[in-house]
């Protein structure tokens, strides 16, 4: 699970980083080892391998690569994006302290935090991260860590590292950040001062809607507290998942990269619609985050929300008519996704609330796929008619 230097690009890190040299007569593709235990020598409890444990064959080439790419020493894979962050997050509160974490989070991160951690002593203040000095002005002498996402879900929005990781580095708090709408192709945390890096590596990293998983990455000593915690807590993928993950992250670079260029090209020709209000998107200029995202990020990235001109009624519609587009939840897969945030994540506030956060009514997220970006336009120019 350590750090080796970084001296392959990151598409051949993809593919080939962490792996053991090759002799004749090996698979070319990666075995999947579909066991559960293995056989144990006699007589020492040295070299128990058990897939809760995370030291199976599927997983610790996983790590190794994950680390590579995110440019960290470690990294472990879990069973979900929410099993990361539990299990991230336990090994780093006690009860008694206090976490710092930005208002926009997914919904999941908003009910572990809100509901669970408080319950359990941790005590969370949740902070709008484009107020000004606001980190600063709420922070305790509990206070033990900074939990931020970024891109931000739905909006898209794009948060400046720079300020937040000169503070977590001046008072010696973790700096977390969630860096699943992103990947490590378009954005690598650690390299802006993030102390921890977690990853829904249901969507970008295995990119094909078939697996779920998750992946934690930080410090040797760091990664072996989560690893406890996923033991103990059961938070462990099984083999399978892994081999899916394993060969979905063979394409991660070339994915990404035509989910960008899918992405910018949909919302110029977005941007120039009557039936389309506004266009959030950080690769266009008029995006509020244009200039950070350019600073923060490699590409920028292949989510996207439009917000219909006619509200909820016209979403409706558009909706019904679309045929490429599927209409579901979850994101970052070859498959283009449409979904209304009003029925999913953000379904438990009121449309006032809703407004107030920037998701009106006939506001819809685009996930962008892998498609050829005419037949996607052709297919949104359709169900706008
Ligand atoms: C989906 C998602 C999660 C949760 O991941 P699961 O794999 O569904 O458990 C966490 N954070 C973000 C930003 C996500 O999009």
């Amino acid at each position: 699970m350590s750090k080796k230097k970084a001296h392959h690009g990151l598409s051949t890190m993809a593919i080939h980083g962490g792996a053991d040299p090759r002799k004749a007569g090996d698979p070319v593709a990666p075995p999947l080892v579909q066991s559960v235990n293995y056989l144990q020598e006699i007589g020492t409890g040295a070299g128990l391998k058990y897939t809760r444990y995370g030291n199976t064959p599927n997983s610790e080439r996983l790590q190794r690569r994950l680390a590579l790419l995110e440019g960290a020493e470690a990294s472990l894979v879990l069973g979900s994006g929410m099993g990361a962050t539990a299990c991230a997050m336990l090994a780093l509160l006690r009860p008694g302290d206090h976490l710092l974490a930005s208002a926009y989070i997914y919904g999941g991160t908003f009910k572990l935090f809100t509901e669970e951690f408080v319950r359990h002593g941790i005590d969370v203040t949740l902070v709008d991260p484009l107020e000004p000095r606001a980190w600063r002005k709420r922070l305790r002498k509990e206070t033990r860590a900074i939990f931020i996402e970024s891109p931000v879900n739905p909006t898209c929005r794009v948060l400046d590292m720079r300020p937040i990781s000169y503070l977590t580095k001046e008072v010696g708090l973790a700096l977390v950040v969630d860096s699943t709408f992103a990947s490590p192709v378009n954005f690598r945390p650690i390299e802006h001062g993030a102390d921890v890096v977690i990853h829904s590596a249901t969507k970008y990293l295995n990119g094909h809607h078939d697996s779920m998983a998750g992946v934690v990455c930080g410090t040797e000593p760091y990664i072996q507290e989560v690893l406890h915690k996923m033991m103990v807590w059961g938070q462990a993928p099984d083999p399978f998942a892994m081999w899916l993950l394993e060969r979905g992250m063979k394409t991660l670079d070339v994915r990404v990269r035509r989910q960008n260029d899918n992405a910018m090209r949909i919302a110029n020709w977005c941007a120039d619609r009557k039936e389309i209000k506004r266009v959030h998107y950080p690769g266009l200029s008029d995006h509020p985050d244009h200039e950070v995202a350019r600073a923060m990020l490699d590409g920028f990235g292949g989510m996207m929300a439009i917000e219909l001109t006619g509200g909820g009624k016209a979403a409706d519609k558009f909706l019904r008519r679309l045929k490429l587009f599927q209409h579901a939840p979850s994101l970052g897969g070859v498959d283009s996704l449409v979904c209304e945030p009003r029925y999913t994540s953000h379904a438990a506030m009121t449309s006032e609330e809703r407004t107030r956060l920037g998701i009106p009514d006939g506001f819809l997220r685009l996930s962008i796929g892998i498609e050829d970006a005419d037949d996607i336009i052709a297919d949104i120019e359709l169900a706008l008619k």
